[in-house]
């Protein structure tokens, strides 16, 4: 138990390190294949500076070369990924359907990150989230169930954000953000995926109200409230029954 625990934080740590590849590397349209080196001296990293956490630790977020400063936001990909599978873990236990989801998740994580710097999120991610979270069950009636409700969530997405466009009089919402609600409905079904959607734009307000930027990323809330609602799967389920019927 407790070794399977400390593998799946490694895993996660390490995925996190890949999601840190991604994040730099696709909205430039960069090859993520070859080895990483320094953004400023471009100097190869050795493997032992590839180490996810502990190479920024033993650095001191530093550059070995040109000791240029390394951006916390390695690090802290890392550190969070790693979160996310060790609570996935807990929540789920071990086995394939947990690989994929926590993958999944991953990619969302990825997803908020690329959106918050660049306020556009590349559709070869989004696309593999949305692939992702229909086929995850692997059993063909579930499979079929969640792409109906990727449908309808998509669908609804793209009818509210042709009707809020309409009322606002300029583009609302991004294409990203209706794939993302494809996502949720099938991750979560109808019932909590409208609560996920609902949560999504609550969390909007503190950020709305504290931030200056007049383009607020809606990516990273959507896939906050997606995670929330699938950890409290159980209890948010109770809630809303207690308080609707
Ligand atoms: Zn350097």
């Amino acid at each position: 138990m407790i070794l399977e625990t400390i593998f799946i934080i490694i895993l996660g740590v390490s995925i996190g390190s890949f999601l840190n590849v991604l994040i730099y590397r696709i909205p430039k349209r960069e090859s993520i294949l070859p080895a990483s080196h320094c953004q400023k001296c471009r100097v190869k990293l050795k493997p032992w500076h590839n180490i996810p956490l502990f190479s920024y630790l033993f650095l001191k977020g530093r550059c070995a070369f040109c000791n240029s400063k390394i951006s916390i936001q390695y690090p802290v990909v890392e550190f969070l990924t790693g979160v996310i599978f060790l609570i996935l873990y807990l929540e789920m236990g071990f086995g394939v359907e947990f690989l994929i989801l926590s993958f999944l998740f991953a990619i969302l994580f990825a997803l908020s990150v690329i959106d918050l710097y660049h306020k556009a999120v590349p559709d070869s991610l989004n696309l593999l989230a949305l692939t992702l979270a229909i086929v995850y069950p692997l059993n063909l009636e579930a499979i079929f169930i969640n792409f109906e409700n990727a449908l309808l969530f998509g669908g609804a997405f793209a009818f509210l954000r042709f009707y809020v466009s309409y009322f606002v009089g300029r583009e609302a919402m991004g294409e990203g953000d209706i794939m993302m609600a494809g996502t949720i409905g099938a991750i979560l079904g109808a019932y909590l995926g409208v609560f996920a959607i609902f949560l999504s734009s609550i969390l909007t307000i503190p950020a709305i109200l504290i931030s200056k930027e007049r383009e607020m990323p809606y990516i990273p809330f959507l896939a906050l409230a997606l995670f929330i609602t699938y950890i409290f799967y159980g209890e948010i389920n109770i809630a809303l029954d207690n308080i609707l019927f």
